[in-house]
C-alpha cells in the first residue's frame, strides 16, 4: 500500500478536500486503484451530532456512517463507496483506546498519547486502507489521507505525531506528503506573497513532516519566480510545486494537476512510475468544458433554513448540478428562506416576504431538502402547496416529503390539525410519527441510517420509470420519523400515492401526486449517490420536468429499458462542439448504470 497524505497550511477553507479528491482522480486515471481516509481532529465521535449550518452537511454512507462532507467529495470524484471507518476522528480513536484500557488490554501500563493514541491512529489507517471501496476484490494501490484542520492546531498534534512515525515506518517510496498552502496577493502591491507558505512549511518540518509536493492555492497562476522562491525556501523541487489557481468549476482541478504533471511528481515519490500509465481524463475534460458552456438557465427554488453556508446542502447542490449537466442547462439556485414565506413575515418584513414569494413563483422547480425541527416548517408547507396547486415540479427530500404529506392531509383531506410528532409531540392527528426502533434518549448514530431497500408498488409511476423499472432500489437514509401508515389509505384515495415502500410494506419511502407533472417526495436521500456523469434518477426527473421534457424523456426511457432487457441498447458518444444542446441526447442519457441509481450521460 502506498500512502499520500494531504495537509493544509496558513488558513482553513483552501479547498483541501477538493485537492485531495482530485489527486485521487489523477492517480485513478493512471490506472491505479485508490481509496481514501479523512481525519477530523475534533472530539465528536462522528459528524452526526454537528450542525450542518456551522460545519456543512452531514454526509451519509451506505453503512449508515454519518461523516464529514469531504467523504462525499471522495465518493463523487472517485466513484467509490466508503465505510464509516474511512472517517477518523479524535473521538473514535480515544474511544477505542479507552475501551481497550477498560478491557484490561494495557494491564499494568500507563496509557498515554504517545505511544497508545499514536499507535491506535496508525493501526486504524493501515486497517482501513486495506478495505476495498471500488467494488473490486483486494485492497487498493494507493490510499489518499486528508488531515483536516490546519498545521499547528493543538487538536491535530497526536495525528501529526502519528503520521510522522507512520511515514518513517512505511518508508520512503511508500509515503508522499502534499501540503496545500496559500499564496495571497496583497492588493496594494499586487504581488504573490510566499511568506505564509514558507512559515507553514517550516511549521510542518518542525513537527517532523517533510513535504514532497506543495500545492499552492492562489487567485492566478503562480509566477515562475514565485515558484523558484518557494522551492528555494521550502526545499521542494520546482517541478513539485503545483499552482492551484482559481478555476471556473471544480472539475478543472484534476486537469490542472495533470497539466502540471503532478501525477509524475507523485508517482516518482511513490516509486510507481513503472506501474502507472499516462493519465486519461477525457471524460473530466469534456465535463469541465461543458459545464463552462452551459447558458440556458433552469431555476430551482431551494426552500429551507439558511445561514449563508451553502455547504449545508452540498450533496443536494451537486446532485442538481449533475442532473443539469445531463440536460445541458445552467443551474440557478434561488435560496428561499422558508420563514420568509410565512404570514408572520408579511407583517414584520414585507420586503423579504414579497421577495421570497417572487423567487418561488419565478422558479421552474421547487426543492425542499431534508431538515430537523419545526422552524420554517409552515413556509415549507406553503411552498409545497403552491407547487401542488400550480403544477410546478416539486421534489421533497426526507423532511421535504414529510411536510408535503402533512400539507396534503391538511388542505385536501381537511385534517387541519394534521402534524408531525417532531413539530408537536402532543398532536392529536399524528400524520408523521416517531419510528419505533429509534432511541429517544441518545442522539448520535441512533436514527434509521444508511442504505435500505425501497420496493416499487406499481410500474406505472414516475419514480419507477426514472429508476429504469427495477423491482427495488437502494438509497441512503437518515431519519427518526416516518409517515403514519394508518393515514395512508385516506391519502391514497385522495390521489397522493405511495409508490415506493420498504420490505415490510408499512414504511413509506416514495410518494407521488397523481395528475401533476412532477410532485415527488422521498424518505431517503438520493443526493448522496449522485455522481458526475451518473446523475441520480429523481434529480434527473426534477430537472427534466422543470425544463418541460419529462414526458418525452419517460417515453424514451420505457423504450430504452425494454431495449436494455433485450440487450440492444448502445451508448453513443456526445457531440457538444456547437455549444449547449437544446434537446438532450437520448441515447446517451437513457442507460441505467450498474449501481442502479444513476444514469450515464
Ligand atoms: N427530521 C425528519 C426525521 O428525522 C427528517 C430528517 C431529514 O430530513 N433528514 O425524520
Amino acid at each position: 500500500m502506498k500512502y499520500v497524505l494531504v495537509t493544509g497550511g496558513v488558513v482553513s477553507g483552501l479547498g483541501k478536500g477538493v485537492t485531495a479528491s482530485s489527486i485521487g482522480v489523477i492517480l485513478k486515471s493512471c490506472g491505479l486503484r485508490v481509496t481514501s481516509i479523512k481525519i477530523d481532529p475534533y472530539l465528536n465521535t462522528d459528524a452526526g451530532t454537528m450542525s450542518p449550518f456551522e460545519h456543512g452537511e452531514v454526509f451519509v454512507l451506505d453503512d449508515g456512517g454519518e461523516v464529514d462532507l469531504d467523504l462525499g467529495n471522495y465518493e463523487r470524484f472517485l466513484d467509490i463507496v466508503l465505510t464509516r471507518d474511512n472517517n477518523i476522528t479524535t473521538g473514535k480513536i480515544y474511544q477505542s483506546v479507552i475501551n481497550k484500557e477498560r478491557k484490561g488490554d494495557y494491564l499494568g501500563r500507563t496509557v498515554q498519547v504517545v505511544p497508545h493514541i499514536t499507535d491506535a491512529i496508525q493501526e486504524w489507517i493501515e486497517r482501513v486502507a486495506m478495505i476495498p471501496v471500488d467494488g473490486k476484490e483486494g485492497p487498493a494501490d494507493v490510499c489518499v489521507i486528508e488531515l483536516g484542520g490546519t498545521i499547528g492546531d493543538i487538536e491535530s498534534m497526536p495525528f501529526i505525531e502519528a503520521l510522522g512515525q507512520f511515514s518513517y515506518r512505511v518508508g520512503a517510496g511508500n509515503f508522499c506528503l502534499i501540503h496545500v498552502s496559500l499564496v495571497p496577493v496583497l492588493n496594494v502591491v499586487g504581488e504573490q506573497k510566499t511568506k505564509p507558505t514558507q512559515h507553514s512549511v517550516r511549521g510542518l518540518r518542525s513537527l517532523g513532516l517533510m513535504p514532497n509536493i506543495l500545492a499552492c492555492r492562489s487567485t492566478t497562476e503562480l509566477d515562475e519566480n514565485v515558484k523558484a522562491k518557494i522551492s528555494q525556501f521550502c526545499h521542494v523541487p520546482e517541478e513539485n510545486i503545483i499552482s492551484l489557481y482559481d478555476v471556473s468549476n471544480i472539475w478543472h482541478v484534476p486537469l490542472l494537476l495533470k497539466d502540471q504533471m503532478a501525477h509524475n511528481a507523485i508517482l516518482k515519490v511513490l516509486h510507481l512510475q513503472g506501474v502507472a500509465r499516462e493519465p486519461v481524463l477525457e471524460e473530466w475534460t469534456a465535463r469541465a468544458k461543458l459545464c463552462d458552456m452551459l447558458h440556458e438557465p433552469v431555476r430551482i427554488a431551494m426552500v429551507g433554513k439558511y445561514t449563508g453556508l451553502s455547504d449545508s446542502y452540498l450533496s443536494v447542490l451537486k446532485a442538481l448540478l449533475h442532473a443539469c449537466v445531463a440536460w445541458r442547462r445552467k443551474l440557478i439556485v434561488d435560496w428561499v428562506l422558508s420563514t420568509d414565506l410565512e404570514e408572520a413575515t408579511a407583517k414584520e418584513n414585507p420586503d423579504a416576504y414579497s421577495e421570497a414569494w417572487n423567487l418561488l413563483k419565478g422558479a421552474d422547480g421547487v426543492l425542499v431538502p431534508g431538515g430537523f425541527g419545526d422552524r420554517g416548517v409552515q413556509g415549507k408547507m406553503l411552498a409545497a402547496k403552491y407547487a401542488r396547486e400550480n403544477g410546478i415540479p416539486f421534489f421533497g427530500i426526507c423532511l421535504g416529503m414529510q411536510i408535503a404529506v402533512i400539507e396534503f392531509a391538511q388542505s385536501v383531506l381537511g385534517l387541519h390539525d394534521a402534524n408531525s410528532i417532531e413539530f408537536d409531540p402532543n398532536t392529536r392527528r399524528p400524520c408523521v410519527i416517531f419510528m419505533p426502533e429509534v432511541s429517544k434518549t441518545h442522539m448520535g448514530g441512533t436514527m434509521r441510517l444508511g442504505s435500505r431497500k425501497t420496493y416499487f408498488q406499481v410500474a406505472d409511476c414516475i419514480s419507477a420509470k426514472l429508476y429504469g423499472n427495477k423491482g427495488f432500489i437502494e438509497e441512503r437514509h437518515r431519519h427518526r420519523y416516518e409517515v403514519n401508515p394508518d393515514i395512508v389509505p385516506q391519502l391514497e384515495d385522495a390521489g397522493l400515492l405511495f409508490t415506493g415502500k420498504d420490505e415490510s410494506g408499512q414504511r413509506m419511502e416514495i410518494v407521488e401526486l397523481a395528475n401533476h407533472p412532477f410532485f415527488v417526495g422521498v424518505q431517503f436521500h438520493p443526493e448522496f449517490k449522485s455522481r458526475p456523469g451518473k446523475p441520480s434518477a429523481l434529480f434527473l426527473g426534477l430537472i427534466a420536468a422543470a425544463c418541460g421534457q419529462l414526458d418525452a424523456f419517460l417515453k424514451k426511457r420505457v423504450i430504452k429499458s425494454n431495449a436494455i432487457s433485450n440487450g440492444t441498447a448502445t451508448l453513443k458518444p456526445h457531440h457538444y462542439a456547437n455549444g449547449a444542446e437544446k434537446t438532450p441526447n437520448w441515447s446517451a442519457l437513457g442507460v441505467v448504470c450498474s449501481n442502479g441509481n444513476g444514469v450515464h450521460c
